[in-house]
């Protein structure tokens, strides 16, 4: 469903994506380790076009993002992404954050906007939510009705980058928990993580970037259990 090819991304003069290839099947769970300022957000920025690439391919869903003639916003509305920071909109409400979008972006109307924003909190476990505001929710709630909030758009593909990075630890593990469910779903995920027992257990690939590169990519149980790569050893052991 992603198909990213000799993708590369420069900021002036600084080259942060040298030639990064990346295929995620439809289904398929990847998830993305590395060292801070490897690249990791700014290849899952490139794939929704948050950042413009400065030179490779990229194509979701069939639809070859990088061809200049490309809808940007449509091609967009299947792709869902969670970021680090929750970016939930802090004057709406939950039920408000999940239907704004569907009734903007998808025209949907607003009882059925409601209907399958309700089903997605359901999902994540907040369906006792809908009428508070965020800041009323913990951090881990938070997260979990942003990722409500992007599964309403029906996406093909979700992206999260380091969704639980923010949170405290005691709230970490119910933002895994719905993603674990989502995978099991078959839901199509790239995940840049720092969890290496959710790469672990969820991951069908794992793939290590270092320096604007994939320096390694496999199956987890490989790539963190037995790297062949030093660089990728060297990143384990500091963080295992
Ligand atoms: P982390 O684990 O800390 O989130 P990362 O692997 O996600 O790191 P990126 O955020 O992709 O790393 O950043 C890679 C490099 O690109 C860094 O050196 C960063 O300073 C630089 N960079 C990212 N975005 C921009 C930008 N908009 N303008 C200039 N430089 C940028
Ligand atoms: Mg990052």
């Amino acid at each position: 469903v992603i198909e990213v090819g000799d993708l590369h991304k420069s900021f002036g003069d600084l080259q942060v994506l040298k030639g990064v290839d990346l295929n995620v099947r439809r289904g398929e769970v990847v998830c993305v380790i590395g060292p801070s300022g490897s690249g990791k957000s700014t290849l899952l920025r490139c794939v929704n076009l948050l950042e413009q690439p400065s030179g490779g391919r990229i194509v979701v869903n069939g639809t070859e993002l990088t061809d200049p003639d490309c809808d940007i916003d449509a091609a967009r509305t299947g792709i869902g992404m969670v970021f680090q920071q929750f970016n939930l909109f802090a004057h709406l409400s939950v039920l408000e954050n999940l239907t704004v979008a569907q009734r903007k972006v998808l025209r949907r109307d607003k009882a059925e906007a409601e209907k399958i924003a309700r089903a997605n909190l359901d999902r994540v476990g907040l369906s006792d939510k809908a009428s508070a505001m965020p800041a009323q929710l913990s951090g881990g709630q938070q997260q979990r009705a942003a990722i409500a909030r992007a599964l309403s758009m029906n996406p093909d593909v979700m992206l999260f980058d380091e969704p639980t990075s923010a949170l405290d630890p005691e709230l970490v593990g119910d933002v895994l928990g719905v993603m674990r469910g989502l995978a099991e779903e078959g839901m199509t995920m790239l995940v840049v993580t720092h969890e290496m027992q959710f790469a672990r257990e969820v991951a069908d690939t794992v793939l290590f970037m270092d320096g604007g590169v994939v320096v390694e990519q496999g199956d987890p149980a490989q790539v963190i259990g037995a790297p062949r790569e030093t660089r990728t050893r060297e990143f384990l052991a500091r963080v295992l």
